[in-house]
Order: structure tokens, then C-alpha cells, then sequence
């Protein structure tokens, strides 16, 4: 009928509304895991060990050997838009650190059971703080512990019955927990990573704080993909960019591309960036072979749109065609040398 009344408006309950939200940035226990392994890096750790069970839904565990997380910010560390890491919003444009939302805490708060033990080096002791959304339950509660900060998350997405629903396979939340922790620790190579399963002997990440880049490369990816890297080293004051990397060589040949991207130390996607490499490896590579590259771009930070929102892992940049059309170019010159070196040295 084209005068019905039109239903009146409501405002949604605060609760409901922080849980939608969280839910966005959350989406996944992967997700939740690498914002919390960037505070950890943001401490600066240099050892980071991450405990799961059931692909991080029942229980995600992360202790760093970091700065630790001051007495008088215990009450407001879990609240939206708390940060020790910006302060005003021209910080923005210049931002080093990896978090600058402080969102990440108050989201996870908010979708499932988080605790933090912490222990900076002016404490006597450590203390243990849980929180509800985004607000302290109780007093923090004095106990045992070194110098660095614990993050318990357990039960996500307990009271998101959708989201928990949507997350069938415990096995393959726990394979992205495996790739994001694994793509860390190649990157920052001086930092020990280990992940393993509550309850398991065995770790399904683990490499020491004084490894290089290949060291790591070989012990998680295997020696088929170490043995030979090539190292790209792009640099264009142009373009204001710096790219270092270690490519597979024309003689391995990988089911799949393997590809870890890191602008400005944060790890993200490039779907362009991937085609135009993947483009360049087809000419040296048999039909439906695929390299492993490992790529660190380092941008004028006003020039990169990384995580504008956390849950944006696809990336864009200033003069992205032009950057990209660069590592490609010096993708293939570097493969047509290793190539050229080979069938000579086959030849005699
Ligand atoms: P952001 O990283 O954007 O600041 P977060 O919600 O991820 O927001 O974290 C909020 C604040 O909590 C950080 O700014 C930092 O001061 C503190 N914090 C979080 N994790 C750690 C950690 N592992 N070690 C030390 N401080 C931490
Ligand atoms: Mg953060």
C-alpha cells in the first residue's frame, strides 16, 4: 500500500553494534592472529610463540618477550581506538609502526574471551587482566611471568553464530595460521618464531632469532625452493620505492605460486603485482609450473594505502603499474642470465 507507515528507527544496543564491527575486522582466527603478531613486533620482540587449538576457534595464544604493556594503560588498552602507537592524525602519513587503529584488541574483546598477562621491566611482577567488550573485568590479578606480554583469545566468534558457522574446518583455519605465522618468520628472520598445536610435541613453525631470510626460506619451504634463490633488488628514488626480495630459479618448478609480500613490513596481496610475475616465470617454467617469491617493498608511506581497513589485504599504491612493471623487468633479466648460464653450462 503506498501510505503504509513506515516502520520507526531504532538504535541498535552498543554491544550489538561493537560485535557487528568487530566481526569485519575479525574475520577469521588468521586475521585476529596477524594483528596481534604485529603489536608483538610493534613491542619489539625478538622471540614470538604462538599455541593453538582447534585452527585458533577454541584457543589463540600469543607470547612475546616485548616491551610489555604499562599498569596505567591496563583499563583502556581493549578500548576502540586506544593506541600508544599515534597521536595526532597527521601521524598518519608517517606511520612506522604496524597497528595505528587500535582497533584490533577491542575487536577480538568483543567476539570472544581475551586475557593479556604482561610484565613490563619496571614491574615486580606480572599481571593478568581479562576483558569483556573492550572493558577490564575486575582487577588485574598479580602472578607469575617474564618480562613481555601473553595474549589468550579463546572462543572466538563465541557469540557470533554466523561467523562461527561460516568457519567449518578447524584444519583449514589452522593451514592459514600455518601460512600467516610462516610468512612472518621468513621476513623477520631475526625474530624466533614458533607455532605448534596446545598439547602437541612437535611445532609446526619453528626457527631461531639469528637465521637469514634463506636459512628460513629452507627450513619451512624446503630445500627444493632454497637451494638456488635469486636475489631482487630494485631501487628507483623516482618512484620512491625499494623492493629486496629472493625468487626461485628457473630450475624449480612449484605446483603452485608461492608468493609473500610484505610493503612497508606489513604483510599483504597484490593480485596485479602476482599476475606480472607469474607472467614472467611462464616463459622459463613448463606449462602450469609456478615459482616462490618472496618480495619486501619499502614506499614513502604517504604513498601506499596498506591497511587503510584492516580487513583490505589487497594493497594499491602510487605509480603501482609502473613499480610493478619494474620488478618485472628485473625478474626477467635475472631468470634470462640464470637461464642463458644453464644451457651453457649444459652445452659443455
Ligand atoms: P594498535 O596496534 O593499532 O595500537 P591494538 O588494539 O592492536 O591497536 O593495540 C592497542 C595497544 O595495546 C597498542 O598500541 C599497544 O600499546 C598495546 N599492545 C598490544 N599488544 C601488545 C604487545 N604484544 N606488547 C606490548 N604492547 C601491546
Ligand atoms: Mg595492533
Amino acid at each position: 500500500k503506498p501510505n503504509k507507515r513506515p516502520k520507526n528507527i531504532l538504535k541498535l544496543e552498543e554491544t550489538v553494534v561493537n560485535r557487528i564491527a568487530a566481526g569485519e575486522i575479525i574475520q577469521r582466527p588468521a586475521n585476529a592472529l596477524k594483528e596481534l603478531l604485529e603489536n608483538c613486533l610493534d613491542a619489539g620482540s625478538t622471540s614470538i610463540q604462538v599455541t593453538v587449538k582447534d585452527g585458533g576457534l577454541k584457543l589463540l595464544k600469543i607470547q612475546d618477550n616485548g616491551s610489555g604493556i604499562n599498569k596505567e594503560d591496563f583499563p583502556i588498552v581493549c578500548e576502540r581506538f586506544t593506541t600508544s602507537k599515534l597521536q595526532k592524525f597527521e601521524d598518519l602519513n608517517a606511520i612506522g609502526t604496524f597497528g595505528f587503529r587500535g582497533e584490533a584488541l577491542a575487536s577480538i574483546s568483543h567476539v570472544a574471551h581475551l586475557t593479556i598477562i604482561t610484565k613490563t621491566s619496571e614491574m615486580q611482577c606480572a599481571y593478568k587482566c581479562s576483558y569483556h567488550d573492550g572493558k577490564l573485568i575486575g582487577a588485574p590479578k598479580p602472578c607469575a611471568g617474564t618480562q613481555g606480554t601473553q595474549i589468550v583469545v579463546e572462543d572466538l566468534f563465541y557469540n557470533v553464530p554466523t561467523r562461527k558457522n561460516s568457519l567449518k574446518s578447524p584444519s583449514e583455519e589452522h593451514n592459514r595460521i600455518i601460512e600467516v605465522v610462516t610468512r612472518f618468520a621468513v621476513h623477520n628472520a631475526s625474530v624466533g618464531f614458533s607455532l605448534k598445536k596446545l598439547n602437541d610435541n612437535g611445532s609446526d613453525v619453528r626457527t631461531s632469532p639469528n637465521s637469514t631470510q634463506e636459512d628460513n626460506i629452507r627450513i619451512l619451504y624446503g630445500h627444493a625452493v632454497a637451494k638456488d634463490l635469486i636475489k631482487l633488488q630494485v631501487e628507483d628514488p623516482g618512484l620512491k620505492v625499494k623492493v629486496n626480495g629472493l625468487i626461485s630459479n628457473v630450475d624449480y618448478s612449484g605446483a603452485k605460486f608461492t608468493i609473500l609480500l610484505f610493503i612497508n613490513h606489513r604483510l599483504v596481496e597484490s593480485t596485479p603485482l602476482k599476475r606480472a610475475l607469474d607472467s614472467v616465470y611462464a616463459i622459463y617454467l613448463a606449462k602450469g609450473k609456478h615459482p616462490f617469491v618472496y618480495l619486501s617493498m619499502e614506499i614513502a608511506p604517504n604513498c601506499v594505502d596498506v591497511n587503510v581497513h584492516p580487513t583490505k589485504h589487497e594493497v594499491h599504491f602510487l605509480n603501482e603499474d609502473a613499480i610493478i612493471h619494474k620488478i618485472q623487468s628485473s625478474a626477467d633479466m635475472l631468470l634470462k642470465a640464470a637461464s642463458t648460464s644453464r644451457s651453457f653450462a649444459v652445452q659443455t
